[in-house]
């Protein structure tokens, strides 16, 4: 099968970051302190930062949420470059990727339903990859014959990848017609050239298990640096499945000021700290990567 799957074939030569909401929810403290690390890491090396919604599973998106996030960022003066890329209008760009995999014979329809993979062990074993099952129905998985052994994180350093975590055969598309994260999520960073990428800590695995897409289908990855993700306690990661709470748009510049402490930056007494655009030009001339905790975690009270 011919693909349409096309991979850039200039690098960019100027920095290209970019941050990529769920619209699961409103902003909380520790999206934003992605969204900030992200923004502050592009704009420090007079970057580009752009944007992406990751609406691409409408049974989990809340109604309204990518509209009130694209508000959050504006209030807290993070205006990203060009226009927002949406996941949900390119569903033909994912299937370009599918059908890239599928003429190298690296994927495989799997029949078996959670219950059954979860009896089996925590991750898929592999058991539908000689089936030759048809697709209809069916959920896709990506035959995972890249080994991926270690990410050199820019920030972290030397991560080793969990072997049995790392090969396993992920899904990329869902039996109920969606495509999955993964595939979603790589092949829009090749499209946009994104040059690195700046995620919390708690994607680390999903970072691993892309680098064997970016392989697969035949693009360089950009480079990953992975912020501490802002947690209630030990394992509790604030997210918008915990319900964490919001922040305000009326309270931005607080909230900048307390997103950059936990980045390890406290903006001087000599800035107007009730401005946005004070805080983010001050933060922008003082951002350090040696300032930010190495731990995969911040706890806050
Ligand atoms: N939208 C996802 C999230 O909010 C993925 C982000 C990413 O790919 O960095 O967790």
């Amino acid at each position: 099968m011919l693909s349409n799957f096309q991979t850039p074939t200039t690098e960019s030569p100027q920095y290209v970051g970019r941050f990529a909401p769920s619209p699961s929810g409103p902003l909380h403290l520790g999206s934003l302190v992605t969204a900030l690390g992200s923004y502050l890491r592009a704009k420090s090396q007079q970057g580009k930062w752009l944007l992406r919604i990751d609406d691409l599973d409408p049974p989990r998106e809340v109604p309204g949420a990518s509209d009130d996030i694209l508000f959050t960022l504006e209030q807290h003066g993070l205006l990203w470059d060009g226009e927002p890329l949406y996941q949900s209008q390119r569903t033909s760009h994912y299937q370009a990727g599918l059908e890239k995999l599928q003429s190298d014979n690296l994927t495989y329809a799997c029949e078996c339903t959670r219950k059954q993979i979860k009896l089996q062990g925590p991750y898929y074993s592999g058991s539908c990859c000689n089936k030759n099952l048809s697709e209809s129905g069916l959920a896709i998985r990506f035959r995972n014959n890249f080994t991926v052994t270690s990410l050199l994180d820019q920030h972290l350093g030397k991560i080793k990848a969990d072997p049995i975590a790392t090969s396993e055969d992920f899904i990329v598309k869902r039996k109920d017609g969606y495509y999955a994260y993964h595939l979603a999520a790589v092949v829009d960073d090749i499209f946009q050239q994104v040059t690195e990428i700046v995620r919390g800590a708690d994607l680390l695995q999903p970072t691993l298990c892309q680098l064997a897409l970016y392989q697969a289908l035949g693009a360089t990855p950009p480079k990953f640096l992975h912020l501490p993700v802002i947690s209630t306690a030990v394992g509790m990661k604030l997210s918008k499945q915990n319900h964490a709470q919001a922040i305000m748009a009326n309270a931005a510049p607080q909230n900048l000021v307390h997103a950059l402490h936990l980045l390890g930056l406290t903006p001087s007494d000599d800035i107007d700290k009730t401005k946005v655009t004070d805080i983010l030009n001050w933060a922008v001339a003082h951002w350090s990567l040696a300032k930010v905790s190495k731990n995969p975690e911040i706890i806050i009270d």
